[in-house]
């Protein structure tokens, strides 16, 4: 009996060849969302957070697959409630990005500092600011007066990064961003994210998704040339193999140009029933797409690609090796090790 293939491998490849990859280094995933589950969560949107049966059984699936592809550290973004059981159980495995947020349009600001204090007791890395345009509503600006108080309490309490969600692929604001007046341009995304940046130079600054611009090679290079604390990673899979691959070249001309600039990520989340092979095929993905010159049919299902075969064409962009080395690793530790202030 004839059955859809699962998303994560439409095309029936086997993750075990490897043949292709090159880096035999350590791997730093500086931008995935490792989390405690539990069986009442929904299957695709964020978990509940709270509630029976949480467990560390994806987290330890995941993470194991990460090593089996070199990932022997990963930054996460989990509720801050997750942070004790999660440091138990992975120890250095692990680093933690806080999400400073709110829930609804109406929650307070003064709820928005008491999350951001809870994460700051316990240690992190680094604070997200998520701010796609569908976030608008809820009034998750960038540069909204309650964020640029609470980077600035994380900055006097020693945080030295920020990690930012800025627009979203050019293929939606084509259809589900349509409505300019109520999600801006694409363009206008960016404002926010530049006067931040000149309100503190002195933090690095993290554009999550290869900064949200993966179609526009040369607006990445502007940014990276006009903010030297600008940092960019590589997460979104599905985004980046259906983006990147048509513009190989230019942007092994980017990263090579700023090798220091740039941070492997896969995007990853732990989910409640999620099978193994889910984690590979991202982690295969992202090193193929970055480190080798492998060409073929993207095993990952993509809602967003509208072409002629089933799936876009991955195309590696087969960075030297030691760009390689930078982007995979040595920049990550380089960020994760900054001195408190
Ligand atoms: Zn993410």
């Amino acid at each position: 009996m004839a059955s859809s293939p699962p998303q994560y491998n439409v095309t029936g490849i086997d993750y075990a060849e490897r043949d292709h990859f090159r880096h035999d280094g350590p791997i730093i995933d500086f931008h995935a969302h490792v989390m405690r589950t539990r069986p009442g969560d929904p299957p695709t949107g964020p978990p509940v957070g709270s509630g029976p049966g949480a467990s560390l059984a994806q987290a330890e699936i995941m993470l194991d697959v990460g090593a089996d592809f070199g990932v022997m550290q990963t930054l996460t973004m989990c509720p801050a409630d997750d942070i004790a059981p999660l440091r138990e159980r992975f120890g250095e495995l692990l680093a933690f990005n806080a999400m400073i947020n709110k829930k609804t349009a109406d929650e307070s600001d003064g709820e928005a500092y008491r999350n951001l204090e809870r994460f700051l007791e316990q240690g992190i890395h680094c604070v997200k600011l998520w701010s796609a345009p569908r976030g608008r509503e809820r009034g998750l600006f960038i540069d909204a007066p309650w964020r640029i108080e609470a980077v600035k309490r994380a900055r006097s309490a020693g945080v030295r990064l920020v990690m930012v969600h800025v627009a979203d692929p050019d293929a939606w604001f084509r259809t589900v961003y349509a409505d300019a007046a109520k999600f801006g341009t694409k363009a206008e995304q960016y404002v926010g994210l530049e006067k931040m940046m000149q309100l503190f130079p002195d933090l690095v600054w993290i554009g999550a998704h290869m900064a949200g611009d993966a179609e526009h090679p040369d607006h990445l290079q502007a940014l990276l040339e006009e903010y030297p604390q600008f940092y960019i990673d590589t997460s979104a899979t599905k985004w980046q193999v259906r983006e990147v691959s048509p513009r190989a070249d230019a942007h092994r001309a980017l990263l090579t140009k700023y090798p220091e600039r740039f941070l492997f990520g896969t995007d990853l989340v732990t989910r409640h029933h999620l099978t193994r092979e889910h984690y590979v095929s991202r982690y295969w993905c992202q090193r193929t797409l970055w480190e080798s010159a492998w060409v073929g049919a993207s095993p990952i299902a993509d809602a967003d690609y509208h072409g002629e075969t089933p799936t876009p064409t991955l195309r590696g962009v087969n960075l030297p090796d030691e760009v390689t080395a930078l982007v995979y690793y040595r920049n990550a530790k380089r960020l994760l090790n900054l001195p408190i202030v």
